[in-house]
Order: structure tokens, then C-alpha cells, then sequence
């Protein structure tokens, strides 16, 4: 099945958001004016750039995502942000279990897996991140670390719910050090994440989008998202310039 290549960059905490719009509306005029035939693009910045972006990005082939979301719907969560919110403010996806956050804020599979059922109950797209660290994968074990965090991830999470559902396998070795996985070792990995995908979902597996995320670039990307079973990537560096956002999504699209 030919899955349509999804470019989904991640800004981490970067840029102002004063500096968004202008680098929105640059990408937008930089952008082929029939990609979105080809390649489905979001970016996923930072809370305070979700309201501007939304305006920039309207009518655009490109959506708005988020980088992390409350599990709660509203009320005394100091700093917390919910889907609610997301949804206002014109977001289509979220970032979920990002090794940053797994790692810089002790998010554990359990809580990973209440996000994702938060945001797919308020019809949010999460994009759920999964991936081994360097020591795993040194001690053999960076397969069943990856599997045993999607299943958490996606406990109890019904065919219904999953359908929109998107996986980005992110070494966590790879992520921001400029050292990307070669494209056997992700197609291994992202071929591992298909096979459960298609024992938790048979009816849908194949045609889920399993991005690769890690140091991807332009020059990297078109041979990652030849695998079979990598549809796409979950950008950081590669995504905050203009010119190399436009370069990857041509990547992708080729
Ligand atoms: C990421 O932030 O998810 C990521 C993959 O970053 P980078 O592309 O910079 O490695």
C-alpha cells in the first residue's frame, strides 16, 4: 500500500513567537503549490507560537501540531495545557512520549498511553514517539524496548480510536546528534513496530504512518522514506530554517 509521505517537524523550544509567522508564511511561498499532493507536512511548535501559526498556516498545506499535551480537561493544573486548548487553537497533531520528555520529565509509559487517549478523544492526531537509547541498543535490546513502549503506549487503545494514529521511532542515540540510523537499522526497527502494529490492529497496520526520527535531513531523508515501512519523519534540526524544511519535503517527495 503507497502511504503519502508525512514530514512532521519538531521545534522543540525554539524561535520567538514573533519570528513564527514570518518563517510560516516564507515556508508557505517556498512551498510547491500542489505538495500536498504528494506529501502531508505539520509543524509542531511551541505553545506560545500555536495561535500565530494557525492564522499563517489557514488555508495552507500545512498543519499545526503541538508537543505535548495535558491529560486533564481543565481545571487546577498549573502550566498544563489541554486538548481543549489545542483544539482552539486550530491544532491537528501532538507529540506524545517524546524521549525529552520521557527522559527531562519522567513521563512513563502509563502516563504516555493517558496522553494518547486524551488527544484521540478529542480527535487529535498523537504522534507517538518511541525509541531505545544508546546503552539498550549496545546491550541487544533496542527491539523489545521499542515494542514494550509502543504497547504501553497503546494499552487498551481500540481499532476506532488508532486509525488516525501516527508512530515516529526515534532512536534516541540518533535524536539532535547528527549520528542518523542507517536506513537498514530503521527499516528494521520500523518494520518490528508493523509487525505488532498488525497484531494490535491487523485491519489498519499497513496503511499507518511509522515515521523515522533522528537527525534526519534533506540528504538523508529520500533513502530513509524509500523503506518499506518508514513513511515519513519526525524533523528537529532539519526543520527550523526555512530552506531546509522546503529541501526535506522535496526529499520526501522524490
Ligand atoms: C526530534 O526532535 O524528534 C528529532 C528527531 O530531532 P533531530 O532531527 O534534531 O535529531
Amino acid at each position: 500500500m503507497t502511504i503519502k509521505p508525512f514530514i512532521a517537524a519538531n521545534w522543540k523550544m525554539h524561535k520567538l513567537p514573533s519570528e513564527a509567522s514570518k518563517w510560516a508564511s516564507e515556508c508557505v511561498e517556498a512551498l510547491d503549490n500542489n505538495i500536498s499532493d504528494d506529501v502531508m507536512i505539520a509543524i509542531c511548535a511551541p505553545a506560545t507560537h500555536l495561535l500565530p501559526l494557525s492564522d499563517s498556516f489557514a488555508n495552507s498545506p500545512v498543519s499545526l501540531g503541538a508537543q505535548d499535551v495535558s491529560v486533564h480537561k481543565q481545571g487546577a493544573y498549573t502550566g498544563e495545557i489541554s486538548t481543549d486548548m489545542l483544539v482552539d487553537a486550530g491544532v491537528t497533531y501532538v507529540i506524545v512520549g517524546h524521549s525529552e520528555r520521557r527522559a527531562y520529565h519522567n513521563e512513563t509509559d502509563e502516563l504516555v498511553r493517558s496522553k494518547v487517549a486524551a488527544t484521540l478523544e478529542d480527535k487529535l492526531v498523537p504522534i507517538l514517539c518511541v525509541g531505545e537509547t544508546l546503552e539498550q541498543r549496545e546491550a541487544g535490546n533496542a527491539k523489545d524496548v521499542t515494542i514494550s513502549q509502543l504497547r504501553g503506549g497503546l494499552k487498551d487503545i481500540t481499532l476506532a480510536e488508532a486509525s488516525e494514529l501516527v508512530v515516529a521511532y526515534e532512536p534516541v542515540w540518533a535524536i539532535g546528534t547528527g549520528k542518523t540510523a542507517t536506513a537498514e537499522d530503521a527499516q528494521e526497527m520500523c518494520g518490528a513496530i508493523r509487525a505488532e502494529l498488525k497484531t494490535l490492529y491487523p485491519e489498519i497496520a499497513d496503511s499507518m504512518h511509522i515515521l523515522y526520527g533522528g537527525s534526519m535531513k534533506a540528504a538523508n531523508a529520500a533513502e530513509l522514506i524509500a523503506q518499506p515501512d518508514i513513511n515519513g519523519g519526525l524533523v528537529g534540526s532539519a526543520s527550523l530554517t526555512v530552506d531546509s524544511m522546503v529541501a526535506l519535503v522535496e526529499a520526501a517527495r522524490s
